[in-house]
């Protein structure tokens, strides 16, 4: 990624959307979360690299006086460390993808594409096989693809010495053949390698299977002389695709946020989301409710006709009483309930208000003098200073509690998943909390924090400190998210679900 930050950790979600964590803590781009979802590879660290920590490197290593007096310059230096970086992940894999973020002709993408170039003429024949993704407008009032905007960029490519060997030409409408000769002849690259990705209608998971009818697998396979001992099998694939074209329920999902009109900042719930319909057999209607309008205007309006709630993680005060109202709502009328880290701490922050009795209860993140902190710093988060990357994050072991919807749905005693975030669940409140229903259902045993909270009496009502929307996959969707559609198309299907 371009950007001068160092990671996306600082940026709000309106400028970068969702921040994807690793299972080793690294703040990252959300392609990341595509990549884990769509491969089978546990990212790191090591996986994402950002002009701020390439230059961050270079300057450590300056001061240090590495460079024996030489002046340090974007060629050799900087693009030698963007190589290094790529070179340390390549150690015993077959094949390193590069995704090189931003758009062709972007003054700070330039050192990144030297670096590419480069990265041809340091390895042996055959090594590096580029390809340019690139978008072909169709031109609605005129009836007409345009191949302009391709031909263009490549020779911005050309330029600086990167001929690509395979289009991929994200369009509208299809490619005809005529129209796929001349991007061809003008881009320079064989016309078997002009890829049409034509936009799909029901889900992102169809794009293995257009891209492997496009060839593109044994275009590669080809081109870089890799052995494979068999074809490539995508039954997995069509059996997802399958299922999500051809639902067997339909359940609405309502999810309240701050950043609700802006998909990408909850990329990987939708995601996950989308898993447990796969994993259910239905297809959700999400209905997307602004935080604020829940406060101004009360649940009802938003939420009487939804079969589970959903409340995402977030930052900051603004929305969090529409949050806590929407809450009780679901609560109160027993709809299935997943809240999600700043989720489960609204969900305790209304616990503790409207069934503890404990008033004007809150998280110190957004009220320091509450008389109830239910929720609140550690000793050790009180100390930070820095605001990147001092987070509580990655992947924990969490211990589950034997007769809670947590281990029912993970049928295991302990599971590892991601955190991110400063406050939690405060355990001075714990015995209140047990006393008037709340389960702990989930710990941390090492620093004896409270990771999973669950209520008695309630169909489907689960809150968690981590994030288990990182680890669902379509192939494998995520427990939590499985049963809380599983719960959500129970109440669909249940006839006294108008009664509430
Ligand atoms: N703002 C809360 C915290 O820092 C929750 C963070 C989140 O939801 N990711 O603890």
């Amino acid at each position: 990624d371009p950007y001068i930050n160092v990671d996306p950790g600082t940026m709000s979600p309106y400028q970068h959307g969702e921040v994807y964590v690793t299972e080793d803590g690294a703040e990252t781009d959300l392609d990341l979360g595509h990549y884990e979802r769509f491969t089978s590879a546990v990212l790191s660290k090591d996986n994402n690299t950002t002009t701020g920590k390439v230059y961050g490197e270079v300057i450590h290593r300056e001061r240090k006086g590495e460079y024996l007096g030489k002046t340090v310059q974007v060629v050799p230096h900087i693009t030698d460390e963007i190589k290094r970086r790529i070179r340390l992940l390549s150690d015993d894999l077959d094949v390193v993808i590069i995704e090189l973020g931003g758009t062709v002709g972007d003054i700070e993408g330039l050192p990144f594409l030297e670096a590419m170039r480069q990265m041809k003429i340091d390895t042996p024949p055959g090594d590096v096989y580029y390809i340019h993704l690139t978008y072909v407008p169709f031109l609605r009032a005129a009836q007409e693809i345009k191949t302009k905007p391709t031909q263009h960029s490549v020779t911005k490519l050309r330029e600086i010495g990167i001929q690509p060997d395979m289009l991929i030409c994200r369009t509208e409408k299809k490619l005809n053949k005529e129209v796929r000769a001349k991007i061809a002849l003008f881009c320079n690259v064989r016309p078997e390698c002009v890829i049409e990705e034509i936009d799909v209608e029901h889900t992102i998971y169809e794009l293995p299977l257009m891209l492997k009818k496009g060839g593109v697998d044994d275009r590669i396979i080809e081109m870089l002389g890799l052995k494979c001992r068999k074809k490539g099998d995508l039954s997995e694939w069509r059996r997802i695709v399958r299922r999500v074209k051809n639902p067997r329920h339909h359940v609405t999902i309502g999810v309240i946020g701050k950043y609700i009109e802006h998909k990408d900042a909850y990329k990987s719930i939708y995601e996950a989301l989308a898993h447990g319909g796969i994993g259910n057999n239905c297809r959700l209607n999400v209905v997307r409710v602004e935080a604020e309008d829940v406060e101004n205007r009360g649940p009802a309006k938003y939420l009487s006709r939804i079969h589970g709630l959903l409340v995402p993680g977030g930052f900051g005060y603004r929305g969090i009483e529409g949050k806590i109202r929407g809450i009780q709502y679901a609560r109160e009328k027993k709809i299935p309930f997943f809240g999600i880290c700043l989720g489960m701490q609204c969900a305790t922050i209304e616990f503790a208000r409207n069934v503890c009795g404990l008033d004007n209860a809150n998280s110190t993140e957004f009220n320091r003098d509450t008389p109830h902190p239910v929720i609140s710093l550690l000793l050790e988060q009180r100390k930070v200073v820095d605001m990147g990357g001092t987070m509580r994050l990655g992947a924990y072991p969490c211990q589950l509690k034997k007769s809670s919807k947590a281990y029912e749905a993970y049928k295991s005693a302990k599971v590892m998943e991601r955190h991110r975030h400063r406050y939690e669940f405060n355990n001075d409140y714990r015995e209140t909390f047990e006393k008037n229903g709340m389960t702990i259902a989930g710990t941390y045993h090492e620093g004896d924090l409270a990771e999973i909270i669950e209520l008695k009496g309630h169909p489907w009502y689960l809150g968690c400190q981590f994030h288990p929307e990182f680890k669902s996959k379509p192939s494998a969707p995520h427990p939590l998210f499985r049963d809380f559609i599983k719960a959500a198309l129970k109440r669909s299907a249940s006839p006294t679900k108008k009664k509430s």
